[in-house]
């Protein structure tokens, strides 16, 4: 097996067990390792300190698959790990009132650059690093030996594959999947299009968050922005919204929005669809005066690392500086932020400075985040992305 040999003092996050290790802690490689093979990582004296998968063609030059010497790279160890992310989330009962839940989210579970999602019957998967491309056959008959099912529709088209050398794959993988399926989350219906919709088709990480907007919408107008397929949208409907605004710049989400309502049988006439770019609409909306009880910012990654943070600051100010000021009294803001590169301290500061400058007095009652199918492990501090606040205005 090739040795990776780290420079000294470089071996710092890996004694953490941090799983990355950047191009430049390396000081030298022996031989000429395959993209995605297994390699050795040695300290600057020649200790072991984990094994991992290449990739010389990406900044983060390796990923951890172990730390224990004596666990050898194999079929038999991602049936290990697979099999254990797979038990963990049964016993925490994600899967109790969902069909549809993340079996394995990545570096949270020990599998970097493999990301599973289960859709009623159909496995969606993400392979994003040359390691989990490297051993993607292998885990692809495990994920089915293990969950017993028989389809996997391949979704490795995201925009990170690039940084690994890999080009954008997309398609069937194993058996005959659908295009487009029907989910079942809390009782309410959802049509996802895992071929072209966002992420693997579905935002499965709001899931209890759309939970807690359904228990706060009763008689209340919503204003939904970046509603997408209307996750949001449905539950505040079926926790007996008044109205229920939902704006998108996506046609086909708008489709899909109007398409997931009626498939829950929840009255049309409380709902209307605006497609628009939810910078501009805000701001007509405070020109006109308009005014609702509920508005939900769900906005896209506005900063993937911390270096986009203070651009997507703004953003972020800006779009929710204008929701304070369209909520009556009383009204309550739902605010999230999906970029890594912003944290849930910062988003906080930020969420206040919008309302300090919007003029109004508000408070937060609930923290937010994503679900427990998307765990975040200690030595993984990456892995929590998704931040929320829910605020009241005063
Ligand atoms: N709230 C959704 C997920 C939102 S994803 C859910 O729970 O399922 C972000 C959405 O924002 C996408 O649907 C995208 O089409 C939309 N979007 C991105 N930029 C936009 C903009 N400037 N104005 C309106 N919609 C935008």
């Amino acid at each position: 097996m090739p040795f990776v040999h780290l420079k000294p003092g470089r071996e710092k996050p890996l004694l953490r067990r941090h799983p990355w290790v950047f191009s430049g802690a390396i000081a030298h490689v022996d031989g000429n390792p395959e993209p995605g093979s297994t390699v050795e990582l040695l300290d600057s004296k020649g200790n072991f300190l984990a094994r991992g998968a290449y990739s010389p063609h990406s900044q983060i030059r390796a990923r951890v698959w172990t730390f224990d010497p004596s666990e050898t790279i194999d079929a038999d160890f991602f049936r290990r790990r697979i099999r254990g992310a797979i038990q963990s989330r049964n016993s925490w009962h994600v899967t109790h009132d969902t069909d549809s839940l993340r079996l394995i989210y990545a570096e949270s579970d020990h599998l970097p650059g493999l990301i599973v999602d289960c859709y009623v019957d159909t496995l969606v998967i993400q392979f994003l690093t040359a390691g989990a491309e490297h051993w993607k056959e292998t885990i692809a008959d495990i994920l089915l030996e293990e969950t017993g099912l028989s389809t996997i529709y391949e979704r490795s088209d995201a925009d990170v594959r690039e940084l690994e050398g890999l080009p954008p794959l997309s398609g069937s993988l194993r058996g005959n999947p659908p295009k487009i399926l029907t989910i079942n989350e809390h009782g309410m219906q959802f049509s996802v299009d895992l071929e072209s919709g966002h992420k693997t088709g579905f935002y499965l990480d709001q899931r209890e968050n759309r939970q807690r907007v359904r228990k706060l919408a009763a008689e209340r107008d919503m204003l939904d922005c970046f509603c997408y397929t209307g996750g949001f949208t449905v539950n505040a409907l079926a926790g007996g919204a008044k109205s229920v605004l939902s704006v998108d710049s996506s046609a086909e989400a708008l489709a899909l929005c109007r398409e997931n309502v009626a498939l829950n049988n929840l009255p049309l006439d409380h709902h209307e669809i605006l497609d628009g770019d939810v910078f501009q609409v805000l701001r007509k909306f405070r020109d006109e005066g308009r005014s609702f009880d509920l508005i939900v910012l769900d906005p896209p990654k506005f900063a993937p690392t911390a270096a986009q943070a203070e651009k997507a600051a703004r953003g972020y100010k800006d779009i929710n500086l204008l929701a304070f000021k369209l909520l009556r009294p009383g009204g309550l803001l739902v605010t999230f932020s999906c970029s890594g590169g912003v944290d849930a301290a910062l988003f906080q500061k930020i969420i206040a400075a919008a309302a300090l400058d919007a003029g109004v007095d508000a408070q937060v009652i609930a923290h937010l985040s994503q679900g427990p199918d998307h765990p975040v492990a200690f030595n993984f501090p990456e892995g929590a992305y998704l931040k929320g606040l829910v605020c009241v205005k005063s």
